[in-house]
């Protein structure tokens, strides 16, 4: 590193676990960049100050997780068409004074489908569960790809609804049960995810795999653990399984385009991923 290495970095809070430092720092030493990626964990309500920041020292990649999203979004001076209907920015670049947010979340989940799962959503019934930020990103992007369905299931209504507003004539409000007739379902819950202090919370489903089968795809974008109970359900009842690390994977993968205007070294970035995940 020198005094002209470029900077991009994460921010969020928690981050320390952030496995985005070990996926960009190796794809920026596979393509022969002279950049390096950080992590800033900055505390609740200080997001839009930490974006504001990178304009002045000079950070040309920003990487934004949670809680800061919506922050970023209020915080950059111009945000893509995605970014705007999200109200959810993670993803800023430098344009010389000017702060451009992206959200690659969505995108990212629609490659990992494409390309882990060899899922195209074009024509499909999708259901996803959940209708949280991620929720969100995933109901507009499989909208954006095609999908002729989006049954939206999420334990609070009202949320539900303005994930539903995202899709006009496409996504509506379901339940559980309509995961028979879909052709992918997604957990967008954080149901399943591994819990340091309580082990029987990585055992929870989102859903009754019951209602999962063969000739659907089943996706979970929790990646701790890696396998989660959902896609262990799925597999054993016959269903195609998609692993959430993908998502993460490819949401990196676009934002190291959008910053360096490479082509993203996916298979390096894949390795150090997995290489990192917490144990
Ligand atoms: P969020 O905005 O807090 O949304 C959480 C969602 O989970 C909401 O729909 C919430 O329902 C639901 N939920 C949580 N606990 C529940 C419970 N006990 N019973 C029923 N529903 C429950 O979080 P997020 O940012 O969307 O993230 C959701 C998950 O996705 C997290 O595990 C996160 O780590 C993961 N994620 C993965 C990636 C990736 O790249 N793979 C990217 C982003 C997020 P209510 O609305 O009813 O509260």
């Amino acid at each position: 590193m020198s005094a002209s290495t470029r900077v991009a970095a994460v921010i969020g809070h928690p981050v320390r676990h952030s496995l985005s430092p070990a996926i960009f720092n190796a794809a920026f030493a596979a393509v022969g960049l002279d950049w390096a990626y950080l992590a800033f964990d900055v505390a609740e309500g200080h997001g839009g100050d930490a974006v504001r920041a990178s304009r002045i020292l000079g950070i040309d990649g920003l990487s934004v997780t949670m809680p800061h999203k919506a922050a970023a979004a209020a915080a950059v001076d111009q945000a893509s068409d995605r970014a705007l209907a999200l109200d959810a920015v993670n993803c800023v670049s430098r344009r010389g004074d000017r702060l451009v947010g992206d959200n690659t979340d969505g995108p990212g989940f629609v490659a990992s489908l494409r390309l882990d799962g060899g899922f195209d959503p074009q024509g499909t019934r999708c259901l996803v569960l959940g209708a949280g930020g991620a929720a969100r990103a995933i109901v507009l992007a499989l909208a954006e790809a095609g999908a002729s369905e989006i049954v939206v299931v999420n334990r609070t209504e009202a949320t539900a609804h303005v994930a539903v507003a995202l899709a006009p004539g496409i996504a509506r409000i379901g339940v559980s049960g309509d995961a028979s007739h879909a052709d992918l379902v997604v957990n967008a819950t954080s149901i399943g995810m591994a819990h340091p202090d309580d082990p029987e919370r990585a055992r929870s489903l989102p859903i009754d795999a019951a209602h999962l089968g063969a000739g659907q795809v089943v996706a979970d974008i929790v990646y701790h653990p890696l396998r989660t109970a959902l896609l262990d359900a799925a597999a054993s009842r016959g269903a195609t399984v998609v692993e959430g690390l993908g998502m993460l994977v490819h949401q990196a993968a676009l934002a190291f385009t959008i910053w360096t205007g490479e082509p993203a070294p996916l298979e390096l970035m894949w390795a150090a991923a997995r290489r990192n995940l917490p144990t």
